[in-house]
């Protein structure tokens, strides 16, 4: 279950409004693409989605449920931002299972957790490492992972990918489209790169100035671009 409704979702920071009633319903295991240039509000939605911030207006429901006032940590969503906010002093099973424990899990569970994650991303070599002696992609597998082993109602990913080479940009951009397809999970990935997003997405949305200029698959996107600023923004002819 990871269907997100969206009603009229405004944001301010005192004088600053960066959110202007934002209608939104992402389906039940779908890869939802926010995009748009940089300040135009995606990782605040992403945020206020994820219960890091609370909306000036405006309803977010899960499943149905109106959780616009509940908590981060009770909304049962996992977030995987560009900096991996790893622990530097744990080892990767460590910071994978920090959370689980948090959670009371029973130490099997947690143990089959790690196991099975660590297979999907192949990251079962170094377990007992720390963020610190990883690359950069190992990294973010393990934030991944780490994102993985809780079981999300839904991914909240913020430009995960934007710290990483180019090569290995689009390895792992393949890497998420097939996790993507074994899960089944809802996921919202936010990025300002339109190739990712076309490759991506179910669906995308293009926000401008705090506004959704236009939500629907890449393909109708590029076809039947609403205006000259997703045509632009998506590499459409106009
Ligand atoms: P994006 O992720 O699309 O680049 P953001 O959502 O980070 O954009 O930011 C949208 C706008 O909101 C920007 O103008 C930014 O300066 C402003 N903003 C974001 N967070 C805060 C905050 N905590 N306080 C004040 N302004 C903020
Ligand atoms: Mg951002």
């Amino acid at each position: 279950m990871g269907r997100i409704t969206l009603s009229d979702i405004c944001k301010s920071f005192g004088a600053v409004h960066v959110l202007h009633g934002i209608d939104l319903d992402i389906a039940e295991g779908e890869l939802v693409v926010f995009v748009g240039p940089s300040g135009c509000g995606k990782s605040t939605l992403l945020r206020l989605i994820a219960g890091l911030e609370k909306p000036t207006s405006g309803k977010i429901e899960i499943n149905g449920n109106d959780v616009t006032r509940v908590n981060a940590a009770d909304r049962g969503l996992a977030m995987v931002f560009q900096s991996y906010a790893l622990y530097p002093h744990m080892s990767v099973r460590q910071n994978m299972a920090f959370g689980l424990e948090n959670a009371h899990l029973p130490k099997s569970e947690i143990a089959d957790r790690i196991a099975e994650a660590s297979r999907m991303l192949e990251i079962g070599d170094y377990l007992d490492r720390r963020p610190g002696q990883l690359s950069g992609g190992q990294r973010q597998r393990v934030a991944i992972g780490r994102a993985i082993v809780r079981n999300p109602t839904a991914f909240l990913l913020d430009e995960p990918l934007s710290n990483l080479d180019a090569e290995l940009r689009v390895s792992m951009r393949a890497e998420l489209a097939s996790l993507h397809a074994r899960l089944k999970t809802t996921m919202i990935y936010v990025t300002h790169d339109q190739i990712e997003a076309m490759t991506l997405a179910d669906r995308i949305v293009v926000l401008r100035k705090g506004r959704i200029e236009q939500v629907d698959t890449p393909l109708n996107l590029f076809n039947r671009p609403a205006n000259l600023f997703v045509a632009g923004f998506i590499g459409a002819p106009a």
